[in-house]
C-alpha cells in the first residue's frame, strides 16, 4: 500500500463514523499538516439541511482547532463505490490552509491527485485581502 492509498484507506476509516441518516452519502477525509499529524472528519449531517458539515470542513476545524494553520494533504473518500471531490465551500476552506495537495478517488476507489490550483482555479485567499497588502 503506497501513501496515496494508506491515506485513501484512513478517509475511508473515517467515513465509518459519518453522520448521514438523510442522504445515506457517507464521507470520511484525512487532513496531514505541514508538520505531518494527521486529523480526520466525517459528514455530520442535520435535519436542518443547511447546518450539515462535510467531512473536508470537518477534518480541517478539527485541525485548526488543534493549532494547525498550514495543511499539507487532504486525502477524501466515499466508501460506498462513488467518486467524490470536494465541494466549492470546502475548496475554499482549502485556500485558507494553504492546501497543497487533494487526493480523491475515482469510482473505483483507485486515488487521484490534484493540486487546489487544479480544483479552484484564480481563487481568492488571505493574501488578496486589502489589509494583507499595506
Ligand atoms: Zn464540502
Amino acid at each position: 500500500m503506497n501513501e496515496l492509498q494508506r491515506l485513501i484507506a484512513e478517509a475511508r476509516n473515517a467515513a465509518e463514523h459519518s453522520y448521514s441518516p438523510y442522504s445515506g452519502f457517507r464521507v470520511g477525509a484525512v487532513v496531514v499538516a505541514a508538520t505531518g499529524s494527521e486529523y480526520t472528519g466525517c459528514n455530520v449531517e442535520n435535519a436542518a439541511y443547511n447546518h450539515t458539515i462535510c467531512a473536508e470542513a470537518n477534518a480541517i476545524t478539527t485541525a485548526a482547532a488543534a493549532g494547525v494553520r498550514e495543511i499539507d494533504t487532504i486525502a477524501v473518500a466515499c466508501p460506498d463505490g462513488f467518486g467524490c471531490t470536494p465541494c466549492g465551500n470546502c475548496r475554499q476552506m482549502m485556500r485558507e490552509f494553504n492546501v497543497r495537495r487533494v487526493i480523491v478517488t475515482d469510482e473505483a476507489g483507485e486515488p487521484i491527485e490534484y493540486t487546489l490550483e487544479d480544483l479552484l482555479p484564480h481563487s481568492f485567499g488571505p493574501g488578496d485581502l486589502p489589509s494583507s497588502r499595506e
